[in-house]
């Protein structure tokens, strides 16, 4: 009999997973590393989310919650987005998860069934694959234009839509290239599902981390609500990825059947987390401003850097914190012939780390999060910039 199930070997190990766990392992082989790999703030959780969580576990908020999360949590985050995107949300139409990811893979869950067919742009978060195949959907993709800045328009959308297609997915800053959704296209996608009946979920994990001001948000446009579902997490708005806080606002059938899903499986987020994400959301916003003024100055000393690598090209990001620069004209050049072997040898030979484009459906980039400090960028551009060089 075989062991594992049809739709368990469907899906990969996540890439940036794997990534992270060879690196793990050379720092503790003592190998100083210049790590652009992982996706997650180099920032510290403020000190008042901390002191949150430490007083919720004092005053013994320990105990099993709604499965949803606390009445409190779930206020707070409506009114987060209410303050912040106009939107109008009801409790009931939010429910609280093990991160975004988790309440990503509800949705999907609860969405799609086999032979669905669900829209996804190129380059796409790595998880957004698998966890459809997981589900049966059939992704749909779209490519975007380098030379557009990866942005996606209403138009490349429309033009993959079909009768089959059941879900749109949207990550807007996106991760792995930065770009980002004109807001003029996101509300003519909404509009376009809403008028047929399609879900548009939005990854907005990175909505606070735009730089271009624009401060819109799929729930923005309340008359199309019901075919919108936001996914949010407080992993990197509040660098708080160890925590596990994530959520979903959306149509109250939708939020209800992941929470029912939810109830048979992870059940509420940890209690003290809970508490600590009230502390996060309703406390002052300030941490994020200088948070995010500290990414544009990241990013622009990484890409100043690149400039120095001749044959590197890049776009700019516009938010997020990852730049997804262009390795084409390496290829084929010291026994590199794909964005795996880039990525491999940077890691072996330069001690860089970087994630392959591939798992992001795109075969001549590699990925750097440049959520690190000013002395890490400088040291791993001057060695990308040494190992490219030694290649030509
Ligand atoms: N969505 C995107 C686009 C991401 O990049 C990530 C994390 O890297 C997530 C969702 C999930 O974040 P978390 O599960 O930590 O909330």
């Amino acid at each position: 009999k075989k062991v594992l199930t049809d739709r368990i070997n469907r899906i990969e190990v996540s890439a940036t997973m794997a990534i992270t766990a060879e690196a793990l392992k050379m720092k503790s082989q003592g190998i100083d590393l210049a790590d652009f790999g992982a996706g997650e703030p180099h920032f510290a959780t403020p000190r008042h989310i901390k002191d949150a969580a430490i007083k919720a576990i004092e005053d013994n908020h320990t105990r099993y919650t709604a499965v949803a999360g606390i009445p409190e949590v779930r206020k707070a985050i409506v009114e987060r987005h209410k303050a912040d995107f106009g939107t109008n949300y009801a409790v009931e139409e939010c429910v609280f998860s093990v991160g975004g990811k988790h309440a990503l893979f509800n949705a999907i869950q609860v969405l799609v069934d086999h032979g669905d067919e669900v829209v996804l742009p190129v380059p796409y978060w790595v998880s957004f694959k698998d966890i459809i195949q997981y589900a049966g959907g059939i992704p749909v993709y779209v490519e975007s234009s380098e030379s557009e800045n990866f942005r996606i328009t209403a138009k490349m959308i429309e033009a993959v839509v079909t009768p089959k297609t059941k879900v749109i997915i949207l990550n807007t800053p996106s991760n792995p290239s930065g770009a980002i959704i004109a807001p003029s296209d996101l509300e003519s996608i909404v509009r376009l599902a809403h008028a047929k009946g399609i879900y548009v979920l939005l990854d907005e994990c990175y909505a606070y981390l735009n730089f271009t001001g624009a401060c819109i948000s799929g729930g923005s446009f309340t008359d199309c609500k019901e075919h919108v579902l936001v996914l949010g997490s407080l992993s990197k708005t509040y660098a708080m990825t160890g925590w596990r806080a994530g959520y979903a606002l959306g149509p109250k059938a939708l939020i209800a059947a992941m929470s029912k899903l939810q109830s048979q499986s992870t059940s509420n987020v940890s209690t003290p987390v809970q508490y600590a994400s009230i502390a996060a959301l309703t406390a002052s916003q300030e941490c994020i401003a200088e948070m995010r003024a500290d990414y544009i100055r990241l990013r622009d000393r990484v890409l100043e850097g690149f400039k120095s690598i001749p044959g590197l090209t890049c776009t700019v990001p516009e938010g997020a914190f990852y730049v997804y620069p262009n390795i084409k004209a390496f290829l084929g050049k010291g026994g590199l012939n794909s964005a795996a072997d880039v990525a491999s040898k940077l890691l072996s030979e330069a001690h860089v780390v970087t994630v392959p484009g591939e798992p992001f459906g795109t075969t001549e980039h590699v990925r750097l999060s440049y959520a690190v400090s000013e002395d890490v960028i400088d040291k791993g551009v001057a060695r990308m910039k040494e190992f490219f060089a030694k290649l030509s």
